[in-house]
């Protein structure tokens, strides 16, 4: 298991002897919803079945609650996936509604941790293009991170993650120095970076908040026969992916490079159920 040198190890039991190992290829980014420093989200942790692997203080103090090589469990279906990849997740001290963004502390500290991640565990400098697509990530990136959907880590802080944060883990990560508050407002395509499937995986999303937020609207709904289609077909499409390697005999990052230049195609086809 590793452990961050520049974070304070408050090491969280049974949990981190008994969880099982992970191979880390996600980070995922909170909020968790109170003025928290590190040793009260440990004390919290205490009290609860979740956990992150790190807390993150307003004034920038960062602890370690679980080594990042072992499951904890604050991202639902990415904590530890069948294939024993898994993500490393950090709560971030933010205000009771989570509509704060983060301090300058708090960036600086995410953005160290983004870069000591990268260069110990190998997570690719790229956000994280489906569910269990190595790479960044905001928690409600994706929605099965979580188990029934989540504004985490808050409007605010996504924008910082897209426009300050993330951009300087790269920046820092190659090896430039790049400010990591930016001089004057970033005129930059909110959507660029996107691909059509994480277009594809937002739209449906949204289309699964707003629908459960209005159950009894549900089955009237235009789209109500729409939605779970697709979700069938993403998990399906998901569920192909993960199948890949072993079946290939190529690694996850060669699938990648290969979907991305086109010589490997993969169709999933959902059939309506009869009746
Ligand atoms: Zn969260």
């Amino acid at each position: 298991m590793a452990w961050c040198p520049f974070a304070e190890r408050l090491e969280l039991q049974p949990e981190s002897d008994q969880q099982p190992a992970i191979r880390p290829t996600q980070f995922i980014l909170h909020s968790i919803i109170a003025p928290w420093t590190p040793r009260r989200t440990y004390e919290y942790w205490q009290t609860t079945n979740l956990e992150s692997h790190f807390g993150l203080g307003y004034d920038g103090a960062l602890a370690q609650y679980i080594g990042t090589e072992t499951r904890a469990d604050a991202n639902y279906l990415a904590n530890r996936r069948a294939d024993g990849t898994g993500a490393v997740s950090i709560e971030t001290a933010s205000n009771t509604s989570g509509s704060d963004p983060w301090t300058d502390a708090q960036v600086e500290g995410l953005i160290r941790l983004g870069v000591w991640l990268h260069k110990t565990h190998g997570i690719p400098l790229r956000i994280c293009r489906t569910a269990s697509d190595p790479g960044f990530g905001y928690h409600r990136l994706h929605a099965d991170w979580a188990v029934s959907g989540t504004s985490c880590p808050g409007d605010a802080r996504v924008a910082q993650f897209k426009n300050v944060i993330f951009p300087a883990i790269v920046a820092r990560a190659n090896g430039q120095t790049a400010p990591t508050t930016p001089t004057a407002p970033v005129e930059e395509d909110p959507m660029a970076g996107f691909t059509p499937d994480d277009v594809a995986h937002s739209v449906l999303y949204w289309l699964n908040q707003s629908m459960s937020a209005t159950p009894e609207k549900a089955t009237g709904h235009p789209l109500a026969n729409v939605v779970p289609a697709l979700n069938a077909k993403f998990k399906a499409y998901d569920a192909v992916l993960a199948a890949l390697p072993a079946k290939c005999k190529l690694t996850p990052a060669e699938i990648t490079a290969a979907l991305a230049d086109g010589t490997l195609k993969v169709t999933v086809t959902v059939a309506p159920k009869a009746g």
